[in-house]
């Protein structure tokens, strides 16, 4: 029997997720968002927290926030992140910088850790930003890339590592779950054979966090960064965490020195000397307007807990790909995404010809999927925030947009 509207509304009235979108600050609840993988919405606490930092704070406390409230958030925030979602203990994750100086910063710290090693391991669908900083990291230090070539939906698999790992390899940066196709890279095999042929792994959680659980101890990681605006809510712009676990900061060095990740950076002194701990892993002022929104967002992520998150993420992607099946597949559309729900994170790319012009017609419709090149429709299914009904509704409007 065809799936129908009723059925999605059936889902809807019988998940125990359905309440937790009242949390969230939700003006159009006509909008079919598929897209909180880009630019997760906002909870109505981290709407009021940012309002009481900028009046109270900022406005009324003025540079006495600092001391008494701002200097510690890198930690703070990068604890709770940490604790609650990565499996760290305290001390391990810390907040500050785009993902992409985060990236930077720890590939080079890595790298540093490697000297007597030429090789560089990324893959070529790997998100364009990753690329860039080892290809810059690479023309800096006269480096070699060796890429693991692109690997479709299946995405990277252990033995593609395998094929590319020697004693040149210093490093290897890998997304745990691909931008793309959700892929979900097997971390804890992955990891293990990096290191014991002698290199360091950095793993991007930009996609995964606040989607699938993460565990990072017991899968053997050390280096990790991710995104804060993306699942777990934290705003436009919102910093990165880096995650580095405390055998790893007795190795590795943040390249980047400035005075924040000095020890007793208010004494100004001359000469650097790295502050102890994950503190080192600063390096300027951080944006206190754009972290403070994340803290609201990851407490309720923490509360609803993860296992129950990835079951609604996996019940979401599951109806997406059964209405693929029935309605979208015999219209010439393919599935860019793994079959198995364990084996992909929280969106679904469908391909199709005509994949740019079909996301505008979407997006005029007020349903919101990102287009990725260059045949790729992809659906970001935020597990807090998606309806089975949208899920529904979103394809079946594109089945009869293909139609028309
Ligand atoms: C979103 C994303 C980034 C973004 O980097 P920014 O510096 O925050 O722009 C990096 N890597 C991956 C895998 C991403 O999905």
């Amino acid at each position: 029997m065809p799936l129908t509207r009723d059925d999605a509304l059936d889902l809807d009235a019988g998940d125990p997720l359905a309440g937790y979108r009242d949390e969230f600050y939700i003006p159009d609840d006509a909008l079919i968002y598929l897209d909180g993988n880009s630019l997760g919405r906002p909870t109505k606490a981290s709407r009021d927290r940012v309002r009481i930092v900028l009046d109270d704070d900022w406005g009324t406390n003025l540079i006495r926030s600092w001391e008494q409230r701002w200097v510690g958030l890198p930690n703070h925030i990068g604890d709770l992140i940490g604790r609650g979602l990565l499996g760290a203990a305290p001390g391990e994750t810390i907040v500050g910088d785009t993902t992409t100086v985060a990236l930077y910063k720890a590939v080079s710290a890595a790298l540093d850790a490697r000297p007597e090693r030429s090789v560089i391991v990324i893959e070529r669908d790997n998100f364009p930003t990753d690329r860039y900083v080892v290809e810059s990291l690479a023309q800096q230090r006269n480096l070699t890339i060796r890429w693991i070539e692109e690997r479709g939906p299946s995405g990277v698999a252990v033995d593609d590592v395998h094929g590319v790992l020697d004693e040149t390899v210093g490093v290897v940066v890998l997304s745990h779950v691909d931008y793309r196709s959700a892929a979900l890279v097997d971390m804890p095999t992955v990891t293990a054979a990096v290191h014991s042929a002698g290199a360091i792994i950095l793993w991007d959680l930009c996609h995964s966090v606040g989607a699938v659980p993460l565990d990072l101890p017991r899968d053997g990681v050390g280096l990790a960064v991710g995104c804060t605006y993306k699942y777990l809510n934290g705003g436009p712009g919102a910093p990165a965490f880096t995650f580095v676990s405390s055998a790893m900061q007795a190795e590795l060095r943040q390249p980047i020195w400035g005075w924040w990740s000095r020890s007793e950076m208010f004494e100004m002194e001359q000469g650097y000397r790295p502050e102890v701990g994950i503190r080192s892993w600063l390096t300027g002022t951080p944006g206190v307007l754009s972290m403070v929104g994340i803290e609201p967002a990851v407490e309720l992520t923490v509360r609803v807990g993860m296992p129950a998150i990835r079951q609604k993420s996996m019940a979401l992607t599951e109806l997406a790909v059964s209405l693929y099946d029935e309605s979208l597949a015999p219209l010439g559309c393919w599935l860019l995404s793994p079959r198995d729900p364990e084996r992909r994170g929280s969106h679904i790319m469908l391909g199709h010809p005509d994949a740019a012009s079909l996301t505008s017609r979407l997006v005029k419709a007020g349903i919101l999927p990102d287009y990725r090149r260059p045949d790729g429709i992809r659906l970001g299914l935020a597990p807090l925030t998606t309806r089975f009904v949208d899920v529904y509704d979103g394809l079946e409007r594109l089945a009869a947009l293909i139609r028309a």
